[in-house]
């Protein structure tokens, strides 16, 4: 791969452990507020345009009452992938249904100017051997990655039985007919004898209960809905030509802002970047791949080498080269560096969590010293200071992040961990200070803690009327996160209960669209009409998971945010938000091993 040359890192400095132990205590109780998720307001009402599509007119057309044999809910990576396995395997009549005007999910939403993905294009985008296409960038801009999510589309013929703008509100299983019936806001009734639940993580909108939000009379958009037509420039990132004489707030500055704020701060008369929480803003060094390298390397079967590659690196395993090397790999290189250093006979529990700990001491001080090397203005260098453990928020990379504030239009406002106190008709006010803004965009984030049945917009009702949120009662049961008990023909993709690879969530996805079309490929070879994980099979892996280490991410002792529930105790089902005991490479194995013994063992078929 072609490297661009990376800036210099600055060396950490020489620090006090119980100095900074204390600092991070201090700046996390100073953001603990009781009302938790509760602080953000759900979009709709009077807010719901916030949610209209701004890219893709909605178009008419006829209810379906017809029957298909798979329907996967969400046209992101995870039904995609899903519908061209199955297609693999002879299912001709997969429909995917889609809120969004096209496939992509995320991608199709996220369009910001300087959206890019920050897992590495050669593993985080999906069926790249299957499509052919050479990412042009070690880190893809969101264009080519919805390009290539429209290429999966086409190249399997998923667009033909496609819903669009179309939200699912009910799934109810009809166990007389053996089939699922789903039901949508654009009246459709239809039946499908398998489906898929693929909605992702992060795809509601969320907005900040900010006293007064509704009142401001300038213009105002959530980034996932952003709007070109006021800003001007497009989503690969032309000058937005249009904020040259505005004053804009942006409030927020995790992982949607830090990609946004250069390209903004370029444009506007006035940026005014809002601050509660600074993101941690590592090196991205991002470079174009070169066609040749490319050619040499994509040799059969090159995207499984890879993706297995960066887990085994990422996650802990050892593996005798690094093809990807980025930030993820780094953080899991430097903590296994500090553990293996131990000496034999000291490799206790405490060493190695120690070890860890000194690692990402030594990680984040060199990136706070980033933000002196780069930023001009020293107090504003200090405010943009993350002080936690790096995996306690979203670790962010960017090379023009630190840099933007040195453009003389834009002011990073620091509210020192309190928020914007109020949105008035002409602006918002912080610490009593009020800033006249044109146009605030909210870089607010997405609903994570809220209610399943809330995110997804229905409560799935399976075998004697078994609704997901009483099996799901007290937190998540599945097998393998895929089959759940009750829930005939379902199969749900997502990482939680399997690998659990948070660093490269399409791996997960990918994966699971493989069993996805083994397990409907075996049922339909074998006159098998229905297939549904046993309750035993179910129990048993749940207490497989429940004896293997507590999960990595969600520590209390975090500043809030969405891995830890805000700062608030999420109870004990958040104790089943862990993966495979043996981490995600082991996950991998053994699930790929148990495709290929073709038993699939825990799954009971019925004629
Ligand atoms: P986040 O939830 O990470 O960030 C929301 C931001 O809004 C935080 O900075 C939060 O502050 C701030 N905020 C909330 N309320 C207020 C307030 N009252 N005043 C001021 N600020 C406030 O959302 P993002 O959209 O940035 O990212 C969401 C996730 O999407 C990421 O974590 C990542 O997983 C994914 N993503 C992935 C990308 C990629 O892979 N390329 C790019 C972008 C996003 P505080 O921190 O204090 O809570």
């Amino acid at each position: 791969m072609t490297t661009l040359e990376s800036e210099a890192r600055p060396k950490a400095p020489a620090f006090d452990k119980d100095a900074l132990r204390r600092k991070y205590r201090e700046e996390r109780d100073k953001r603990l507020r009781a009302d938790g998720n509760d602080q953000y307001i759900q979009i709709k009402d009077q807010l719901a345009h916030y949610l209209d599509d701004p890219y893709t007119p909605v178009v008419d057309r006829a209810p379906k009452t017809d029957h298909v044999t798979f329907a996967f809910i969400g046209g992101g990576f995870a039904g995609l992938v899903a519908g061209a396995r199955l297609v693999e395997a002879g299912v001709t009549d997969v429909r995917i249904v889609e809120k969004g005007g096209d496939f992509g999910g995320t991608w199709y939403w996220n369009r910001y100017p300087g959206a890019q993905c920050d897992t590495a294009s050669m593993i985080y985008m999906p069926l790249l051997e299957e499509t052919g296409h050479r990412p042009t960038e070690k880190y893809a801009h969101a264009p080519e990655i919805l390009a290539q999510c429209q290429r999966i589309g086409r190249q399997y013929n998923l667009y033909d039985n496609a819903l669009f703008h179309t939200e699912v509100n009910a799934l109810e299983w009809d166990d007389a007919n053996t089939r699922w019936i789903v039901r949508t806001n654009r009246g459709d009734a239809f039946t499908a004898q398998f489906i898929g639940i693929g909605t992702g993580p992060l795809h509601v909108a969320k907005l900040p209960g900010i006293p007064g939000i509704e009142r401001f009379k300038g213009h105002s958009f959530h980034t996932s809905r952003w709007d070109y037509g006021y800003t001007g420039g497009d989503p690969s990132g032309a000058l937005m030509e249009k904020l040259a004489d505005k004053r804009v707030g942006l409030i927020g500055t995790g992982a949607t802002s830090v990609q946004c704020v250069p390209h903004l701060a370029r444009a506007c008369k006035e940026l005014y970047v809002f601050q509660r929480t600074p993101s941690s803003v590592d090196v991205r060094a991002n470079a174009p791949i070169d066609p040749d390298w490319f050619a040499e390397i994509a040799t059969p079967g090159w995207q499984l080498r890879w993706l297995e590659n960066f887990t085994d690196n990422q996650s802990g395993g050892f593996a005798a080269e690094d093809l990807v090397q980025d930030g993820w790999t780094d953080i899991a290189r430097r903590i296994r560096e500090k553990v293996m250093s131990l000496p034999p006979g000291e490799m206790t529990q405490a060493n190695m969590l120690a070890a860890w700990e000194d690692a990402d001491f030594e990680k984040m001080e060199e990136i706070r010293a980033r933000c002196e090397a780069l930023v001009d203005d020293p107090e504003t260098a200090q405010k943009l200071k993350a002080w936690y453990r790096q995996l306690c928020k979203r670790p962010c990379f960017h090379d023009a992040y630190l840099q933007a504030f040195n453009e003389p239009g834009a002011h990073l406002v620091d509210t020192d961990g309190q928020g914007v106190s109020e949105i008035t008709e002409d602006g918002v006010i912080v610490a009593g200070q009020h800033y006249p803004l044109d146009c605030i965009i909210y870089a607010s984030g997405f609903e994570v803690g809220t209610e399943y049945k809330r995110r997804a917009g229905f409560d799935m009702v399976g075998r004697n009327g078994l609704k997901l949120s009483e099996a799901w009662g007290d937190g998540m049961r599945t097998l393998h996160g895929v089959h759940v008990h009750g829930f005939p023909n379902a199969f749900f993709a997502q990482p939680t209960q399997g690998a659990n690879l948070i660093s490269n969530v399409p791996h997960n996805l990918t994966d699971t669209a493989r069993t996805i079309a083994a397990v409907v490929k075996h049922a339909r070879d074998h006159g098998m009409t229905r297939v549904e994980v046993t309750q035993k099979a179910q129990d048993d892996w749940i207490e497989l998971l429940l004896g293997g280490p507590p999960r990595l991410l969600g520590s209390p002792d975090c500043t809030p945010g969405y891995y830890n529930n805000e700062g608030k105790d999420p109870g004990p089902a958040v104790n089943l938000f862990v993966g495979y005991p043996a981490g995600p490479s082991a996950y991998f194995r053994f699930i790929e091993d148990w495709r290929r013994k073709g038993t699939f063992e825990g799954l009971a078929f019925e004629a």
